[in-house]
């Protein structure tokens, strides 16, 4: 997390605009298209410079599909990303290329993206070498001096993969997107399979990372208290839609949407004496395939309306820099 006032003050780095992203369901023999999940379904938001935007929801809620497609890991069904006055979906080849030097991701497992037989030092230079940044030895130079800013030692380069802990291995991680000194990172699920004593460690990093390096983070987690611990504002996905954005500490002391009041009801309180009523959500997270008419959350929601299955609430400010998508977020404020 960064100095709030100071972020406030800062130009938006980049701006999410109408992101659409569905994937065909293919059937039958000519294997034609015969439906469309609804991953992400019509959001925008933007990030300021030097600002910590975690993005939260259950899995399957597109969090991960919005971050991947920010960085056209997945290409777009529709919408723009703006980054440098232009937009990133637009571009091609070269011009692409120069963008992704500044937009970087560390994934939930970094170990899926190491190849086994390829020492660390190589692996954590391999952006370097794409993009031909440097001499062989200022390559080797920048790579030492990366390892030691995420809390590895150089002799770690000559080490595989399998030779590091899960701890070590999520550093290895952050290195590699640190190495091409990105302005922004998606940190997608980065200490979501470590131990809890090892994920303080981690978060750590990437907050002194980003205040030596002005780094912007999007942060994607399921667990609110560690998003609580590093965003500067928090985003709540439901069903390929946002529906609820604020200030971190405004809306964990209020939330104007009932799913996000069902998610903080969840999380676990220290003082037994200070004792929080659960709100426990009726049935699964329907199907992105299908996604209920009206409101996606009507079928679960505990203060539901006839309106509610007809009409789709808009994305609006309730209060200056809180959003909320609910036809009576009033009655929460
Ligand atoms: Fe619940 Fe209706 Fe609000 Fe959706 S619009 S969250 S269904 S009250």
């Amino acid at each position: 997390m960064s100095d709030k006032s100071t972020v406030k003050k800062q130009p938006d780095l980049i701006a999410v605009q109408n992101l659409k992203k569905y994937f065909p369901v293919r059937a039958g023999v000519m294997q034609r298209v015969v439906a469309h999940v609804q991953a992400v379904d019509d959001v925008s938001f933007s990030i300021k410079k030097g600002e910590t935007l975690g993005m939260v929801g259950e899995s399957g809620c597109g969090k991960t599909t919005v971050g991947r497609t920010m960085l056209r890991l997945i290409e777009p069904t529709a919408g723009s990303v703006i980054y440098g006055g232009k937009d990133i979906f637009q571009l091609k080849n070269n011009e692409l290329k120069l963008v992704r030097r500044d937009l970087q991701i560390i994934f939930q497992d970094p170990y899926a993206s190491l190849d086994p037989r390829v020492p660390i030092g190589e692996s954590v230079m391999e952006g370097l070498h794409i993009h031909k940044i440097g001499t062989p030895k200022e390559r080797v130079d920048i790579m030492m001096e990366t390892l030691k800013k995420v809390g590895l030692e150089t002799y770690h380069a000559r080490r595989f993969p399998h030779e590091f802990s899960g701890g070590q291995r999520q550093r290895i991680g952050i290195a590699r997107a640190l190495a091409l000194r990105p302005k922004f990172i998606v940190c997608d699920e980065p200490v979501s399979a470590l131990d809890v004593s090892i994920q303080s460690q981690v978060l750590n990093i990437l907050k002194d990372l980003q205040s030596e390096f002005g780094l912007t983070y999007l942060f994607i987690a399921h667990n609110l208290s560690v998003v609580e611990h590093i965003s500067d504002r928090v985003a709540v996905m439901y069903l390929g839609k946002m529906v609820e954005l604020a200030d971190r500490d405004e809306l964990y002391r209020r939330q104007l949407h009932p799913y996000t009041q069902a998610l903080m009801s969840a999380i676990p309180v220290a003082d037994p004496k200070l004792k929080r009523k659960r709100l426990i959500l009726k049935g699964d997270v329907p199907s992105p395939l299908n996604p209920p008419s009206g409101c996606r959350f009507h079928p679960r929601c505990p203060i539901a309306q006839k309106i509610c299955a007809e009409k789709e609430p808009e994305f609006r400010e309730l209060k200056p820099g809180h959003f909320a998508a609910c036809h009576f977020a009033e009655n929460f404020l």
